[in-house]
């Protein structure tokens, strides 16, 4: 099992987070080479389109592409930013604060790279109110650089300047949304925008804006630093690069590791988590953070990559997996994700704000033992009238694809809840039969 890592190769080391030991491996090599003898931007732009980088926040759109948005400056000379997205609020995803916390000064260099190829004024990174020790690294990071005069006004004497300033978010799973994450960022409630108008047309005080997740951007310096056909020597061809894959709930090791997309999510549990905890049978598995929905074990050989869990029915998502074990309920596991998503809602879209409501209301009675036949048609019309298009964000969708997921394959679960009367009922059948069964 093994396979090239670089993504956490820096991070052994105690001092990792420092200038120092960020320069002592190799740190600032690829925006010293880029800005020496001067790579010019759309150079750069074309690297990370060669290199088939794929935003690793959850959409899964190609970097280069997103990057290519922003308009020529010659034609539009506004301020332009970029906003780092570091808000990480997607159940079961923890990967970004491992970076920020182990080496910050990766995604300093990143956003001053991206910065010179979309020739910003300024960087935000927004993070995420609760990741206390992530914040504070990244910012005495900052400063670091700044002193170093590697951030500020004419970075290494190039003439080339760039500001990197930093935001705590205040608990919203909803400012992790683009739109959103820049009202937050402009000071008002974080309610998402319609789109269009989109980001790099009118972004951040009305300017052009690249909104981009955190671990993406901390794959731009090795790409420049090593090139875009290095990194295509790893992942699939269309899901390019490795990447950081948490994974949580009933294994024997919980925790982030680095793996090549298309790896077997089956080998990626076993191999690196451990496997499903006390020798108990896989029940279900989430692959890509909570809005992805539940799959059956009989999709756990499906490769993580984009398409490849695009094509088993769900989404690869922040490739943040949850595994629950043969004891674990779906049923109430649904539960705790409606009512996640309906305190999240921020009630602008009709849809959104009584459809998380409902679902809610319905898992609940389904748990308590006041569940009905008919739950089963109900739970899918509250669904589809949530369905991707018919609001401003997709929050909605992501409420909805786990429930349709339960429906299409955990329907005989809540026939059982209907059946047995509730939770508690299910649960003390299910410990008597697993008694006179051993
Ligand atoms: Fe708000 Fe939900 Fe509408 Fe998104 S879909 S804007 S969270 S109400």
């Amino acid at each position: 099992m093994s396979h090239p890592t670089y993504l956490m190769s820096r991070m052994e080391r105690e001092d990792s987070h420092t200038l120092a030991g960020y320069e002592a491996q190799g740190g600032y090599k690829a925006l010293r080479k880029i800005l020496t003898d001067p790579i010019p931007p759309q150079s750069v732009i074309e690297t990370v389109k060669d290199s088939g980088l794929r935003g690793r926040g959850g959409a899964g759109f190609p970097t280069g592409l997103k990057w290519s948005f922003m308009p020529d400056r010659e034609k539009d000379p506004r301020t332009r930013y970029m906003a780092v997205n570091a808000d990480e609020s997607e159940p079961g995803t923890c990967k970004d604060r491992v970076i920020m916390r182990e080496d910050p000064h990766g995604l300093v260099e990143g956003c001053l790279i991206a910065a010179w190829a979309m020739g910003l004024d300024a960087v935000y990174i927004y993070v995420r109110g609760e990741y206390r020790l992530p914040y504070d690294r990244v910012a005495a990071a900052i400063a670091e650089a700044r002193a170093a005069g590697l951030v500020g006004q004419d970075i290494l004497g190039s003439g080339f300047s760039c500001e990197i300033h930093m935001h705590k978010g205040a608990g919203a799973y909803i400012c992790g949304e683009e739109t959103g994450l820049m009202e937050s960022l402009e000071g008002k409630r974080g309610h998402p925008r319609p789109k269009p108008p989109f980001p790099a047309g009118f972004g951040l005080w009305g300017q052009p804006t690249t909104v981009n997740n955190v671990e993406t951007i901390f794959n731009v310096p090795f790409i420049m630093d090593r090139g875009a056909e290095w990194f295509r020597t790893m992942g699939t061809e269309k899901s390019p690069g490795n990447f950081l894959c948490g994974i949580s709930g009933h294994v024997e090791s919980p925790g982030v590791y680095e793996v090549p997309l298309g790896m077997p999510a089956r080998q990626i549990m076993d191999e690196f988590a451990g496997g499903v905890w006390k020798g108990r049978e896989l029940k279900a598995w989430i692959p890509g953070g909570s809005s992805t929905g539940f799959l059956k074990p009989d999709a756990i050989d499906t490769p993580m990559d984009h398409d490849s869990i695009k094509a088993a029915g769900s989404m690869f998502g922040t490739g943040a997996m949850i595994v629950l074990d043969e004891t674990a309920s779906v049923v109430r596991s649904a539960l705790v994700l409606m009512n996640f998503y309906e305190h999240e809602s921020c009630g602008q879209c009709s849809q959104c704000r009584e459809g998380t409501q409902w679902l809610a209301q319905v898992f609940q009675r389904l748990h308590d033992g006041e569940g009905r036949e008919e739950d089963l048609e109900l739970l899918r019309g509250i669904a589809n009238g949530m369905a991707p298009g018919k609001t401003i964000c997709a929050l909605s969708d992501a409420a909805a694809i786990p429930t349709h997921s339960v429906l299409r394959n955990f329907a005989d679960e809540i026939e059982e809840y209907v059946r047995e009367g509730g939770h508690e009922a299910v649960m003390k059948k299910r410990q008597a039969l697993a008694g006179a069964a051993s």
